[in-house]
């Protein structure tokens, strides 16, 4: 006898589309530091220190922050391309934490990821059409009308030829590359794609082709999407929410409307401060904040607020006890204890 299968109620459709596609709890990793003849641990180089947020269905996340926040780890945490040391990450309903490489194979068609740099994330001898081709084959999937149908379908749909099928990776511009990498993603109709800094090596003239056509495919595939970047102006347009990360913490979360235009968090001003205003009426209005040397090495984070040795802001209480995260108005979440633009309905945590 065949199985039955138990159609999901209205109730239960409706649950599940309400039901965050990602969530991150406590989600930490740490790197150890070793040294010596018996490789004894001598430190931890905590990357990604106890995130918390979750990604709806059909939304924009985007993760923001300079160099050396944990960012990128946090992108491959989420796609399970590294193990965390701690916390969970729940996608679809499934706790993906530690599933192994062989558990996570079907799942690798619902997770996809877009890597920065599109010079070195393709094949050089390989051709446009086998390295788009390339997931079909790896999932043993054989799309109707064949693979080449398939992948010259995706080529069209983000903007290239089929005619490009047989070329090879340099005969396309930096753009172009970045587009083929983008088909290859597609390929399996994915649900999530986490795409680390998709167009920070491209010419500036380019960014917002690539950042549309990003856009435009969300749209027409139903598309959630992660998106890392270093820069808060290149993510404007196409967040829903917008994470900002610091020396591997979520210091600010909220609608992109929020924290670009009222931030809270002193770290939040100073990126934004710093991305230049199209608009000559109102260039100068905002104050410019300068932040003043690297980010601390993550191997010893500052302790209490990790922001504390580049904020203007800092006062001693900031030296010694962590702030915590609060949500200073819906769905708008800070940590700090003296924030920026925090109304009189929500007074600073003295
Ligand atoms: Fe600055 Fe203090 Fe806020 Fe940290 S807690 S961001 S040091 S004001």
């Amino acid at each position: 006898m065949g199985a039955v299968s138990i159609a999901a109620s209205p109730g239960e459709r409706a649950a599940e589309a309400a039901a965050p596609l990602l969530s991150a709890a406590g989600l930490q990793k740490h790197f150890p530091v070793r040294r010596g003849l018996l490789q004894r641990q001598v430190g931890a180089v905590r990357a990604v220190d106890g995130l918390d947020f979750t990604v709806h269905r059909g939304e924009t996340l985007s993760l923001v922050g300079e160099s050396g926040c944990g960012k990128t780890t946090t992108g491959r945490l989420l796609t399970r391309l590294l193990e965390p040391s701690a916390g969970t990450v729940t996608f679809d309903g499934r706790d993906i934490s530690h599933v192994s490489q062989r558990q996570m194979r079907p799942l690798r068609r619902d997770i996809q990821m877009i890597f920065q740099d599109p010079y070195s994330s393709l094949n050089p001898r390989h051709t446009v059409g086998t390295i788009v081709g390339a997931p079909f084959r790896i999932q043993r999937v054989e799309p109707t009308g064949g693979v080449r149908a398939a992948v010259q379908e995706l080529l069209e749909l983000v903007g290239l030829s089929p005619e490009h099928y047989n070329r090879y990776p340099h005969e396309f511009s930096g753009g172009q590359r970045q587009r083929i990498g983008i088909a290859r993603t597609l390929a399996l109709r994915p649900k999530l794609i986490v795409a680390d800094e998709p167009v920070s090596a491209l010419d500036v003239s380019i960014q917002a082709q690539v950042v549309n056509l990003l856009e435009d495919l969300q749209a027409e595939l139903d598309l959630t999407y992660v998106i890392i970047a270093h820069d808060l102006s290149v993510v404007r347009h196409v967040s829903d929410r917008v994470a900002v990360m610091y020396l591997g913490k979520i210091v600010e979360l909220g609608d992109a409307a929020a924290v670009y235009g009222r931030p809270m968090h002193p770290y939040t001003v100073a990126l934004l401060s710093a991305v230049p205003v199209p608009d000559p009426r109102r260039r100068g209005r905002g104050r410019r904040v300068r932040l003043a040397g690297d980010v601390p090495s993550p191997l010893n984070p500052p302790p209490a607020c990790r922001f504390h040795t580049r904020c203007w802001k800092a006062q001693d209480r900031c030296r010694t006890e962590e702030p915590p995260v609060r949500e200073l108005a819906p769905g708008h979440r800070v940590a700090c204890h003296f924030p920026e633009n925090a109304g009189p309905a929500d007074p600073p945590d003295r």
